[in-house]
């Protein structure tokens, strides 16, 4: 009989190793491939970086609560993200869609003006890309291409013993606005005459439908002469990020729970949901902060910022990774990101 492994076996990380490790580069411009936020090309003088990130409805957005133009737009961000978590300076992007005839030509207008106000803001050019057509939902892909000096390329590797595990803005917001969302909609589906009561909540909306990439930050970074030694973007919640540094640089980690930065927003909401806010900030997805490694001799450097929070750091070399909780407990990180594999 023929060989069947169900994907939900491997997950998504498992699956992405298996269908890609027997492939060996054949340039020595390749500097690296699969496993970073994104890829690192050597092309001359400078590192050029590439990433790739796929929205499909009914998967990562649900068109009866996404504005259109909000989803052009967070299609770009969520890219960019990976570009910045590289530290480089994102300059060009791809998008292809896949789409029905369920939707008009304004309804794809409306997504292009959110596409064009992201790339309006980053200073990034749309330079191509591919259109075609879906026998069910909306798919946007967007590739994005940016560079950076060769002495300035942040990897995930390369985190170092007591090196400070610094992270941007807040976290936690952005799942509690999708959670705010969910809820509405569910009210709304079995009572359509309630109209959705989201009073007080523009900034936990706002953080899940319009995020941002922290470009801020890696000007901020540059100015201040600091390169983190292992840098990642915050898509799929702070545990599961910080384990990925962790593995790359063979590092033990300490996350201190008591110094997550939450938004009183995000704090309160979580709250009304009788959901723990510090659950909600270390594995809640979406943020799109960055999440980063520096020398504890920059600690100086950044250390007035409102931009960054030090939330722990590196232990030795294959040390466990572990949170340290408000009574000085240790309970291990297990990754709670996305499985998008997994069966509910
Ligand atoms: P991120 O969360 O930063 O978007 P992913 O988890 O999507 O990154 O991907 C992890 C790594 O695997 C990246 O280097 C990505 O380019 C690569 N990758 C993902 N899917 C595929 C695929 N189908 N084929 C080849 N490489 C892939
Ligand atoms: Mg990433």
């Amino acid at each position: 009989m023929e060989k069947r492994t169900e994907l939900d076996k491997i997950g998504e990380f498992g699956l992405i190793e298996q269908l890609t490790s027997s492939f060996t580069n054949h340039h020595k411009s390749t500097i690296l491939g699969v496993g970073d936020d994104a890829a690192v090309i050597d092309c001359g003088y400078q590192y050029q970086v590439v990433s790739t990130d796929m929205l499909v409805e009914g998967v990562h957005f649900n068109l009866a609560y996404v504005p259109l133009m909000h989803l052009g737009y967070k299609a770009v961000i969520v890219n960019l993200s990976d570009i910045y978590a590289m530290n480089a300076e994102a300059e060009q992007i791809t998008v292809s869609i896949a789409v029905s005839n369920r939707f008009s030509v304004e309804a794809l207008e409306e997504i292009y003006s959110g596409i064009k106000k992201a790339c309006d803001l980053y200073q990034v050019d749309l330079v191509g890309g591919d259109t075609t057509s879906s026998q069910s939902g909306l798919v946007i892909s967007v590739t994005a291409i940016g560079r950076v000096d060769k002495d300035k390329i942040v990897y995930r590797k390369g985190a170092q013993e007591n090196d400070l595990l610094v992270l941007t803005g807040n976290v936690g917001a952005a799942y509690m606005g999708l959670q705010m969302l969910e809820r509405e909609h569910q009210i709304f589906l079995e009572n359509p005459e309630i109209q959705p009561d989201l009073a007080g909540v523009d900034y936990i909306l706002e953080r899940q439908l319009k995020p941002e990439a922290r470009k801020d930050v890696i000007h901020y970074l540059h100015d201040l002469g600091v390169v983190p030694s292992a840098m990642i973007d915050v898509s799929d919640g702070v545990v599961s990020e910080t384990m990925h540094l962790a593995k790359h640089s063979e590092m033990g980690c300490l996350i201190y729970d008591e110094k997550l930065p939450i938004d009183h927003e995000t704090h309160r909401v979580a709250r009304d949901f009788n959901l723990d806010p510090s659950t909600c900030a270390l594995n809640g997805g979406e943020d799109y902060e960055l999440l980063f490694a520096i020398r504890q001799a920059d600690y100086d450097k950044i250390k007035d910022s409102e931009h960054m929070t030090v939330i722990g750091h590196f232990t030795e070399k294959g040390g466990s990774l572990n949170i340290v909780q408000r009574d000085g407990s240790l309970i291990p990180m297990e990754a709670q990101g996305w499985n998008h594999f997994e069966q509910n």
